[in-house]
């Protein structure tokens, strides 16, 4: 899968869920909307319900008989006359109704009284919860008759409202009371000029808390979506490094390979040649080269083996006692040549004391003969080397350090990674094939050891292993 393909995938989809999400979130609003709607409903039949009982009360005569006003009051006669009126009119309900009402409507509205007597109050609380009750409202809810005239509540929550001396309790009421006013849910009661207000303070989040299961399980699939998709990107990008690398390996390996085979069949076509065979010493040095660059080969197949081995993960150490110094002095001695070669120096210290280890010779040496090649490898000028053994706590350490190249933090969280080099551009100078240091880390910790880095770019890098005196 090409980039351009990864990339448009990566788009199409982080497009779809968000496309997903917006659909998702509109659903639950609508949701939400709807909910409100029919909760709207609910409370405005229950306040048509109280309006039309409370009416429906005022008409009885016990009713208007509360509403007759005073003698003293100046419209007091008038009422009295209609309330005679209707008392001589034999009883007949329907004009009974009508003109009951009139005259109560009548009276309020031209004495200034209010409706409420503290009996219509109680029945105002009364048929309040009891209809929202019917309607199925079962929210904590404020209410308050707000007379437009004062311009103030009369009655707030059951109770006429308070005087203002108190004043937490004025505080706490004007708060209600803001609510109440801004409240929607009004309704204009007997008198035109008192209405009857609800407000439910917990309304906004019983109605989320309505839809939260359909939210939580939404918001669980798409995050199941999200993750599983970035799972996959991942992979896929894991994937291609990968066959990268592969690939990578492929040429390095192929490339390796070549030099020495075309240097062998070189030197034997010159030892073929009738002016070399008859000089021993020319065929004796074309053997050496042969030897030599079959030597090569064979190091590079046995760092391969040694991968191959690693992979199978069955592989048995021989446990017997490493004399580490020993071990350590013998792979300096070998790579000595080299590094005298390049003008380097290689300077060993064998501290420890006691040095033996109980673990597998061959290994131990190969870990110390990786270290050791690397650190010549990676030195671009003349090598400057130091190896020492010290005597830990249960174990022994053995420090390889290097004047090289260094590396980054960045580098060195991945030089244990199988395949991984250091990118260097487009140098192909140092060979390698990104195996020996996955082998030494896998090798340490077989052996219950440990391996730590200290690198600093173009300043040189030092590996200190442990290796724990019994296993
Ligand atoms: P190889 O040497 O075959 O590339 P290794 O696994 O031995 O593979 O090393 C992995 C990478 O770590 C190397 O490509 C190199 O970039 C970096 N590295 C290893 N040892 C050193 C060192 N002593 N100094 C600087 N870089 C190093």
């Amino acid at each position: 899968m090409n980039k351009k393909a990864i990339y448009a995938i990566i788009i199409l989809m982080s497009a779809a869920l968000l496309g997903i999400g917006i659909i998702q979130w509109f659903w639950i609003k609508w949701a939400v909307d709807l909910g409100k709607k029919n909760f709207d409903d609910r409370v405005i039949t229950a306040l048509v319900n109280v309006k039309d009982k409370l009416r429906e009360d005022a008409l009885t005569y016990e009713g208007l008989e509360k509403f007759r006003l005073g003698k003293d009051n100046p419209f007091g006669e008038k009422a009295q006359s209609l309330y005679d009126d209707i008392i001589r009119s034999n009883n007949s309900s329907w004009l009974t109704k009508k003109t009951g009402e009139e005259i109560r409507l009548n009276t309020l509205l031209l004495s200034g009284q209010s409706f409420f007597d503290a009996s219509q109050k109680e029945k105002l609380d009364k048929y309040i919860n009891a209809e929202l009750n019917d309607q199925g409202v079962d929210l904590k809810f404020d209410y308050g008759v707000y007379s437009k005239e004062s311009q103030s509540f009369i009655i707030l929550n059951g109770n006429f409202a308070v005087n203002i001396s108190d004043i937490e309790a004025s505080n706490l009421e004007t708060e209600t009371e803001r609510s109440l006013y801004d409240s929607d849910y009004e309704m204009q009661l007997i008198k035109p000029d008192e209405s009857l207000k609800l407000y439910f303070p917990n309304q906004t989040s019983w109605l989320w808390s309505s839809v939260l299961p359909q939210m939580i399980s939404s918001l669980i699939f798409t995050s199941l979506v999200l993750f599983c998709f970035i799972y996959t990107i991942y992979v896929i990008f894991k994937q291609k490094k990968i066959s990268e690398i592969t690939n990578d390996f492929i040429n390095n390996m192929t490339h390796e390979f070549k030099t020495p085979i075309a240097t062998i069949s070189l030197a034997a076509d010159s030892i073929n040649s009738p002016i070399i065979l008859s000089d021993e010493n020319k065929i004796k040095r074309f053997i050496g080269i042969i030897k030599q660059e079959n030597k090569r080969m064979l190091n590079q197949v046995e760092k391969v083996l040694q991968m191959a081995l690693l992979e199978k993960e069955d592989f048995k150490l021989k446990h017997t006692a490493v004399p580490v110094n020993e071990v350590v002095r013998q792979a300096v001695q070998n790579a000595e040549l080299t590094v005298q070669k390049r003008d380097g120096i290689i300077e060993v210290d064998t501290q420890a004391e006691p040095d033996i280890i109980e673990a597998d010779l061959t290994h131990i040496s190969n870990i110390i003969h990786n270290l050791l090649d690397n650190a010549n490898k990676y030195s671009p000028e003349k090598p400057e080397i130091q190896v020492t053994t010290h005597n830990k706590t249960n174990g022994v350490e053995i420090s390889i350090k290097d004047n090289g190249l260094g590396m980054s933090k960045e580098a060195i969280k991945h030089i244990f990674d199988k395949f991984y080099r250091v990118p260097t551009g487009n140098r192909h100078d140092v060979k390698g094939f990104g195996l020996g240091l996955s082998y030494v880390k896998a090798m340490v910790n077989a052996h219950k050891g440990t391996i730590q880095v200290l690198s600093e770019l173009g300043k040189g890098s030092n590996f200190i292993l442990f290796f724990p005196y019994r296993q």
